[in-house]
């Protein structure tokens, strides 16, 4: 037990009694409303707590319980299609705020179908798993928090009640219970080789995440973050989704609320929410429980790796997070080192996406959990210490860009600024489809090309560029208005599948070989190549060729021939 002696915000400082121990991390009950917060630090005989909720009304000489245990959340059967608050507690409807000390956290109701993949007698190790339960629609694999020999399980009607087994002398239940600060200890790292398909192809083609890697998206205000974030949760192919809205206003999250359980995941036609989880932080709840909701959610996606999952987390924003951290950093009297943040800034953001990564499971499964951070940079100025810091953690960074979104440009990644160092690490997965390599080799290149060209461009006007030139700015232009640019909203274009983004990226090669050929061989005019009709045909492509009608691709590339052999 302790008392409060001073109270600063979120930020309650409470002496120690006598005999009392308190840890670093420990939740405290504080105060007559049983506040829920987290010892942040220990100074002699005081505890500085970080409390979770709002701190109006509570008094200097109220009570304050030390519980004992760290943050944690309980993992089980029926956590898929929930929406949490930071704090692990249910929203019973959407966006609906909980009384404060009031929550209740996420607990199994009900009874379930359990069947055992182990029998007694069986030696099982740590993280094994001993038996599933199919809710939902979905497979929820039940693992030993123990190594040693099963001497009791159970099959058929359960319930979080009683144990479904016994190991070595230790109950096994159908949930669990993990400190959310603390990374899963099971399975083993391994390395990434598959990426995080996302149907947005300047992504998937360019700058790809792999399945266990971490990947950034920074961009000022209304640059795309939130819609970018949201088309990848919708279009990614990971089992699980972890969707952490951290922060950011209100009603965007309630969009989430409201659109995603109408949504049907493409991979399966069910309900998208029941493949993901949603944690709502939004601007107008407490701003300390940020930092608790994006451990919280990795903490959920581990859940699911180790059952040997692929887990998509996507937290946005990091900004709104970093920003509490400042805020109850300042409020504890800590030294700000730069821009008001503490010293801490950079083992914090490390400590998020240190905890991506693709893993072997203890029963030899595939798990993975990709990280995707949103920053949001006041001003839109990549040199401020959360993006910079950020860029430091994670291997892809996808660089909105002010110009393009004013433009209309979406997605509004740079590719100029982007960049992914896990191209090398999916390419054997892209390999099945086509000649990913070659293919992302040559956009690379005219990309980069034309960049100069269109400083030019831009400078001197498109008419004074060279002959020459002005053919690479043409396929630069190609590039990025037929396969870079994508519309998140248009029913065919909101999503590319592999085989359709490699034939594209074929069409668009074959197309620029035409051209180039024609301009060497006949010494036409560059104006009056790329103003062919089926260039318009290539143009469309993204929204008119369906995905059940991809062949159709195939017999372009002829009708391109066909056009350039005879061009006069
Ligand atoms: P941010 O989260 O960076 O502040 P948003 O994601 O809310 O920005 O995007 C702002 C607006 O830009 C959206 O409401 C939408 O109109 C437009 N937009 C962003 N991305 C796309 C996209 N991929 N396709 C079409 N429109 C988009
Ligand atoms: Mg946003």
């Amino acid at each position: 037990m302790g008392r409060v002696t001073k109270i600063s915000g979120p930020v309650v400082e409470v002496a120690i009694e006598s005999g009392e121990k308190p840890f670093l991390f420990e939740v405290v009950h504080v105060g007559n409303l049983k506040l829920m917060g987290e010892v942040v630090s220990i100074r002699k005989n005081k505890a500085i707590v970080q409390v979770y909720e709002k701190t109006e009304g509570l008094k200097i000489g109220e009570k304050a319980a030390f519980t004992g245990s760290m943050l944690s959340v309980t993992l089980a059967p029926g956590i898929l299609g929930t929406i949490l608050d930071g704090l692990g507690r249910v929203l019973s409807r959407s966006g609906e705020r909980i009384e404060r000390g009031m929550g209740v956290k996420f607990f199994p109701e009900g009874e379930f179908n359990f069947v055992p993949e182990v029998t007694v007698g069986r030696k099982v190790k740590k993280g094994q798993s001993i038996g599933f339960i199919d809710f939902k629609g979905f497979r929820y694999r039940i693992l030993s928090p123990v190594g040693g020999t099963v001497t009791e399980v159970k099959r058929g009607k359960v319930s979080a009640e009683e144990p479904v087994a016994r190991v070595e002398g230790n109950d096994v239940f159908i949930f669990e219970e993990r400190a959310v600060r603390i990374p899963s200890r099971f399975g083993k790292r391994i390395e990434v080789n598959e990426p995080l398909f996302t149907g947005q192809r300047i992504i998937d083609f360019l700058f790809p995440v792999a399945k266990g890697g971490a990947a950034s998206i920074p961009g000022g205000f209304g640059t795309g973050k939130t819609v970018l974030q949201q088309t990848i949760a919708k279009w990614c192919n990971a089992d699980v989704i972890v969707y952490i809205g951290c922060g950011e206003r209100g009603n965007e999250m309630t969009e989430i609320l409201k659109e995603f359980p109408h949504l049907k995941d493409p991979y399966t036609g069910k309900p998208l929410m029941s493949r993901t989880v949603l944690i709502a932080n939004t601007s107008d709840m407490p701003v300390s429980a940020r930092e608790s909701s994006i451990y919280l959610g990795i903490t959920i996606a581990e859940y699911f790796k180790d059952m040997g999952y692929s887990v998509a987390v996507m937290a946005d924003s990091t900004s709104r997070w970093a920003e509490a951290m400042r805020e109850i950093s300042g409020r504890m009297g800590e030294l700000p080192i730069e821009e008001g943040f503490p010293a801490s800034l950079s083992s914090k953001i490390a400590s998020i996406y240190e905890r991506a990564g693709a893993f072997e499971t203890v029963d030899g499964k595939r798990g993975s959990v990709t990280i995707i951070g949103a920053v949001s940079p006041p001003g839109g100025d990549f040199s401020e210490p959360v993006t910079r810091h950020t860029k430091r953690f994670t291997g892809t960074f996808w660089a909105l860009d002010r110009e393009l979104a004013s433009a209309r440009f979406y997605p509004a990644i740079n590719p100029f600024n982007s960049y992914s160092r896990y191209a090398e690490f999916v390419k054997d997965w892209w390999n099945q489809f086509g000649n990913y390599k070659n293919l992302r080799n040559w956009m690379i290149e005219t990309l980069q090309e034309g960049e100069k060209l269109e400083k030019l461009a831009k400078l001197l006007g498109r008419e004074s560029l060279p002959e020459e030139q002005k053919l690479k700015y043409e396929e630069f232009n190609l590039i990025r208005e037929a396969f870079l640019r994508q519309n998140a909203f248009d029913p065919v274009d909101c999503y590319s599948s592999p085989q359709k983004q490699i034939y594209m990226a074929e069409i668009l090669k074959t197309l620029s070989h035409w051209w180039r050929k024609v301009f060497e061989e006949k010494k036409l005019p560059v104006d009056k190549i790329v103003s062919h009709p089926i260039v318009s045909e290539v143009l469309r492509l993204k929204t008119e060729v369906g995905e059940n009608e991809i062949e159709k691709l195939e017999e372009l590339k002829e009708k391109i021939a066909q056009v350039y052999k005879n061009f006069s």
